[in-house]
């Protein structure tokens, strides 16, 4: 193990200006290629590590699209290598801000501006602590593989899943990957800090449901028209009550919760539990059936014409492993002469919470805060673990940050005045350190 990790002085300092300087760096990712890219932020971050040492690699997932990946040797060349990622977009700023979204202002004791939390401070929080241990001369016990992606906001395509397709190599022995979205805090009681560490992920079923039928005139009598076909399906999947099924990485933080608050738990009804997670329900709620939520629907030209076609679009979240579950009721639903069209399927994600990588989790963060209680929780949408899972490597939400009780951090994601505490980028890199000494 490394000695001396426990200077972390300058990590905490670097953390704050390095947030800053890359929320100023503007990488909006509008979803459809017309953003800035990410090359001012790869840039900023290859310079970083150059200057303590790092040699690194740049990789366009497409034109303007950049990724930068670094190894550093760990001390135990048999032991698996821990990828570390982070991504370098965001969404697009919208809505009135009281700070401008790219200023990085420092106000009321807090940073602000579109990235602070999703995710240019995880981002910053690997930076600073790896920058610490270069100067410090500390190498970490196995090889660490950092990656600071492109396109996480828009599906990867340009980012990690260009990466596992393109440049394998970089993940060469990769056993286990951290990065968003977990370590944060949700204070339950003064006394009581939990803290959530992301161990799976739903997956998700873009699907265009296509139906067809007579084509005619709108003023006589109809034997087969797609347009009732369509809303049908739609009416049966829309008002579909889905059954609650707690997969293992759930069951086991509702059976924690449930100890916590002392509410029993009833697995058929997890409702009351799921409450006593206050702003955070929304979340972990989403997590214990699949969901299915028609969101486009289109047919038809003119009034007195009976359209040929009609089509409908639904988003799907499977829990995981339950992906032909999930598409076995929805063909059910959907029924027979409609056609169902993936838009995009990508896989679900889970592994079980424990090992040395959690231990190391767990300890870093009591450490620093002896009044926390450390849950793992399965999240409802997608990271860059979806690609890195391809490669058969167990992945984990964790970029350590410690919340005031009064900020609602769930609403911060992709949300208007997005900010963090500098005191909890701060427990960030102090934690984050210790993680990696024990890691
Ligand atoms: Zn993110």
């Amino acid at each position: 193990m490394p000695a001396a990790f426990d200077s972390t002085e300058s990590a905490e300092q670097e953390i704050i200006t390095i947030t800053q300087q890359l929320i100023r760096l503007d990488t909006t990712n509008f979803g459809d290629d017309t953003g800035p890219g990410e090359a001012g932020a790869a840039e900023y971050v290859t310079s970083l590590l150059a200057e303590v040492g790092i040699d690194s690699r740049t990789y366009e997932g497409r034109k303007g699209r950049h990724n930068v990946v670094a190894r550093i040797p760990g001390s135990d060349p048999a032991a698996g290598a821990l990828a570390i990622h982070g991504h370098l977009d965001v969404v697009p700023a919208v809505g009135d801000w009281i700070h401008p979204p790219f200023s990085g202002e420092i106000a009321g004791e807090m940073l602000w501006g579109r990235g602070a939390v999703d995710m240019k401070s995880g981002c910053a929080t690997t930076l600073a602590v790896i920058r610490e241990w270069q100067r410090l001369g500390i190498a970490p016990n196995r090889d660490l593989v950092l990656m600071f992606t492109a396109d996480e906001e828009a599906g990867s395509r340009y980012g990690a899943q260009w990466l596992v397709e393109n440049a394998k190599e970089e993940f060469h022995n990769v056993t286990e990957a951290v990065g968003e979205v977990g370590g944060f805090s949700y204070s339950l009681r003064d006394d009581l800090q939990l803290y959530f560490i992301e161990a799976a992920q739903k997956g998700i079923a873009w699907l265009e449901i296509h139906g067809s039928g007579v084509a005619g005139h709108g003023s006589m009598v109809a034997t087969d028209n797609a347009v009732v076909r369509i809303a049908e399906a739609v009416a049966r999947i829309g008002n579909h009550n889905w059954p609650i099924r707690l997969t293992d990485t759930v069951k086991l933080l509702l059976q924690e919760m449930s100890e916590i608050t002392g509410v029993p738990l009833d697995e058929q009804h997890p409702e009351e539990v799921i409450a006593t997670l206050g702003s955070l329900a929304k979340i972990i709620g989403a997590t214990v059936r699949h969901t299915a939520n028609p969101t486009m629907l289109s047919a038809g030209y003119k009034t007195n014409v009976i359209p040929a076609d009609a089509h409908a679009v639904i988003d799907g979240r499977f829990l995981p492993g339950l992906q032909d579950d999930f598409m076995n009721e929805i063909r059910m639903l959907v029924g027979d002469g409609l056609e169902i069209r993936p838009q995009i399927i990508e896989r679900s994600v889970e592994t079980t919470f424990d090992g040395n990588l959690v231990d190391a989790i767990k300890q870093s963060i009591l450490a620093e805060d002896p009044a926390a209680r450390i849950l793992p929780y399965t999240l409802s949408g997608g990271t860059d673990a979806k690609a890195l899972d391809k490669l058969g490597i167990r992945c984990f939400g964790f970029a350590p940050l410690k919340l005031p009780a009064n900020l609602d951090f769930a609403s911060l994601f992709h949300g208007v005045n997005e900010r963090v505490p500098l005191t909890s980028l701060q427990f960030g890199a102090r934690v984050f350190s210790k993680f990696l000494s024990k890691a």
